[in-house]
């Protein structure tokens, strides 16, 4: 073990942890946060985060404690294991850059022969098969990955410390649509989105990398900031070439100070749902951007939309243009 238990926590706070694993939360009070169990179904809040004590607590499944624990709970890792997979020192970089990579081929390779994935695509309004293509999106059935990689030669330990099988040794990816995450030339973790009633969103532990393919866009004057990766091909679909996304709504130290390299003016398309969170963080983000001489706008979408359910509401590039151009600071 690298460092022991009480330096890996404050290495790693539970906040910190919980958003790399696309958690979002509001504040409610000056130590805590609360949003939508990961542990368990459930369509109203009742997952608190104390920033203070650095810990959790779900009032709906009665589960609490510290980052291990929640490890332990969310992965179905003994404490041993959850350390294992938390200390970066224990992995090497080439391995699970390899084991990714081929992880995201197998995925891919998998994407035809399910047609429940294919029309999860295409309720989403994705169905350009070059764009599917290019962003090399597969399919994660659940169930056979194991047997697929260590018949390539990686090690059950290697798979279990990436996180792609739990401590059981299943696959952590079951029924999800998967997109690989890349920084540079290397698969540096992979968004899985569920077709079911799973869990929506899931990445492998650890960094979700920078932004979104930041570098065919890192040149360009303006550029569109989106939160997810099905707005992302929905623009990218609809012909808008200068899109990035973020991954949620909270942004990392390295993506903040991507969009912050160079002068150009960023829209801010984050999603109007009821609860307000996307105006919120945009409105926050903007500030920081316009404190950093970024010029910021935020896009406004019909009410109860992002991005992708505007086109798959049958908005078309014209009118998401008006909107770009209706942007306000
Ligand atoms: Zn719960």
């Amino acid at each position: 073990m690298g460092e022991d238990v009480e330096a890996l926590k404050r290495r790693l706070p539970l906040l910190d942890y919980l958003r790399q694993q696309n958690w979002t939360g509001r504040s409610a009070g000056r130590w805590e946060y609360v949003g939508l169990c990961p542990l368990h179904e459930e369509t109203r809040p009742s997952f608190y985060v104390n920033t203070r004590k650095n810990v959790f607590y779900c009032h709906g499944c009665g589960r609490g404690g510290d980052l291990i624990r929640f490890v332990q709970l969310s992965r179905h890792l003994s404490f041993c294991q959850s350390l294992v997979c938390l200390d970066p020192q224990t992995t090497s970089e080439d391995g699970s850059r390899a084991v990714l990579e081929q992880a995201a081929a197998s995925y891919r390779q998998q994407l035809d022969h399910y047609p429940e994935a294919l029309s999860y695509l295409n309720q989403r309004g994705l169905e350009d098969p070059i764009l599917i293509k290019e962003l090399e999106i597969g399919y994660a059935p659940g169930g056979c990955l194991r047997r697929h990689l260590t018949a390539q030669g990686h090690s059950f330990d290697l798979l279990r410390q990436v996180g792609l099988l739990n401590g059981n040794g299943s696959d952590a990816f079951y029924q999800r649509i998967v997109f690989p995450l890349r920084q540079g030339q290397h698969v540096v973790n992979l968004y899985g989105r569920s077709i079911g009633a799973a869990f929506a969103h899931r990445f492998l532990p650890g960094s979700k990398g920078g932004l979104y393919a930041w570098e065919k866009v890192r040149h360009c004057p303006e550029v569109i900031l989106v939160e997810g990766l099905f707005d992302y091909a929905a623009l990218r679909q609809a012909g808008f070439h200068n899109v990035t996304c973020s991954l949620g709504t909270h942004l990392n130290g390295g993506q903040f100070r991507q969009l912050c390299n160079g002068p150009r003016t960023v829209y801010l398309t984050f999603d109007v749902d009821a609860n307000q969170s996307g105006q919120l963080a945009a409105e926050l983000l903007a500030h920081r951007l316009d404190a950093k001489g970024i010029a910021a706008r935020r896009v406004h979408l019909p009410q109860g939309h992002d991005p992708d359910s505007f086109f798959v509401a049958g908005g078309d590039a014209h009118q998401f243009q008006s909107l770009l151009e209706a942007a306000q600071p």
